[in-house]
């Protein structure tokens, strides 16, 4: 796992193959489209990076993340984690990432969820496996934890929010029109937030970048 083609590449690689999974999700609570439409904005978007060189850096291939989610995946979904990709490109620009830089990645990353989607925590989205997650790093940098640490504890974190978003009733995006019939089940999106975040911390730990 060498660069951050690999690493995009990885991490849509998890959605294909969790295409079903989160499409049975959104069958429970929403349209049942999540998985359909995620795993084909990351099949766009590893055509999109085929044609970019290997040495390309980090802002520019995410930039084209996003750009790719936001042309080709039709749902809420879409807009909503390309914009967080842009806006993540946007702050690690002529950056190199370290640990700290990657914090404001997944903060800038948020805030462009928030300016589009107009959610906050506790409505059932993917803000709550994301919203913990970065609260937790921030806390483990707080403390001084290493950075295998910080990532480990952000994800524990993201698992609870997502396990969590059970125990919520929706009230933002299309599993809002159930009110009390969403409670019981995962956020869809919560769910494959947690799987990228997974996925990251899988490729940097396997690769010695953690
Ligand atoms: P759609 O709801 O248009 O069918 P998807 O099924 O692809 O789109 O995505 C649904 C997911 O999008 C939900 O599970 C939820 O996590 C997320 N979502 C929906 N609306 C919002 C919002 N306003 N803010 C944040 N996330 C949202
Ligand atoms: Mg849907």
């Amino acid at each position: 796992m060498s660069n951050i083609k690999d690493l995009v590449n990885a991490v849509g690689q998890t959605v294909i193959d969790n295409k079903e999974y989160l499409t049975e999700l959104d069958q429970a609570i929403g349209d049942g489209d999540h998985g359909i439409n995620m795993a084909r904005g990351f099949e766009v978007v590893s055509t999109k990076l085929e044609a970019m060189p290997e040495d390309a850096d980090i802002s520019s291939v995410l930039k084209q993340v996003g750009m790719g989610l936001i042309s080709s995946v039709g749902g809420a979904s879409g807009p909503l984690y390309g914009t967080a990709f842009m806006r993540a490109a946007g702050a690690c620009k002529d950056k190199a990432v370290d640990l700290l830089v990657a914090r404001d990645m997944l903060e800038a990353a948020i805030k462009g969820i928030q300016d589009r989607g107009k959610a906050v925590a506790g409505e059932k989205t993917m803000l709550d496996a994301l919203i913990p997650a970065v609260d937790t790093l921030n806390e483990a940098i707080e403390q001084g934890k290493t950075p295998k640490v910080a990532v480990e504890e952000m994800l524990r974190a993201a698992r609870i929010g997502a396990e969590n978003t059970k125990t919520i009733i929706a009230t933002k995006g299309r599993a809002s029109y159930l009110g009390e019939r969403s409670l019981g089940h995962q956020d869809p999106g919560a769910t494959s937030s947690l799987l990228m975040l997974e996925t990251l911390e899988k490729c940097l730990v396997g690769s010695g970048k953690l």
